[in-house]
């Protein structure tokens, strides 16, 4: 990873069927289809030339993804910000809340993970978002981080600016 790659602003994609769309509100809308983009590009890789500004922009956000921090305090000590929340189907419907979120202290992720079958506690990056390819799982859970990151709509500078301030 170029550590000393900073881009000053989002990626706008500029071809084909994803023209106009940004780089950053793809990584919530279709992680895997960043990740599919990321496979090409090991595939076709041509060593000599150097890394094009789509592919820094890419590692970049795939990378920063991995450390975003939400905006919200853990409900159940109220002292860390929630790194993780819980996944269930209640009803066949998929089920999340921010209630049932958590800090990294595993007392707190211990009280939202009860000792059932088909709980998980997954971790909030965007990486966790390429798990879901159901439609409806996908919609709740996009609707769960908006809220967890404070993005009430999902504008690429937001977005932009959250992986920026990624540790
Ligand atoms: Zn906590």
């Amino acid at each position: 990873m170029e550590d000393n790659y900073r881009p000053s602003r989002p990626y706008i994609f500029k071809r084909r069927e994803m023209k106009g769309l940004s780089m950053e509100k793809l990584a919530f809308l279709d992680y895997r289809r960043l990740m599919s983009m990321q496979k090409e590009l090991c595939r076709t890789k041509n060593v000599a030339n150097g890394k094009s500004p789509f592919e820094l922009h890419l590692n970049w956000i795939l990378t920063q993804g991995e450390k975003v921090d939400t905006e919200m305090l853990c409900p159940q000590c109220k002292q860390s910000k929630i790194r993780n929340f819980m996944f269930t189907r209640r009803n066949g419907e998929p089920f999340v809340s921010l209630e049932y979120t958590a800090c990294d202290d595993p007392n707190c992720i211990r009280s939202i993970k009860p000792s059932k079958n088909g709980v998980k506690v997954l971790p909030f990056k965007l990486s966790t978002l390429g798990h879901f390819s159901d439609k409806e799982e996908k919609k709740r859970v996009v609707s769960l981080f908006k809220r967890a990151f404070g993005l009430e709509k999902l504008r690429k500078d937001h977005i932009f600016e959250l992986l920026c301030k990624a540790e």
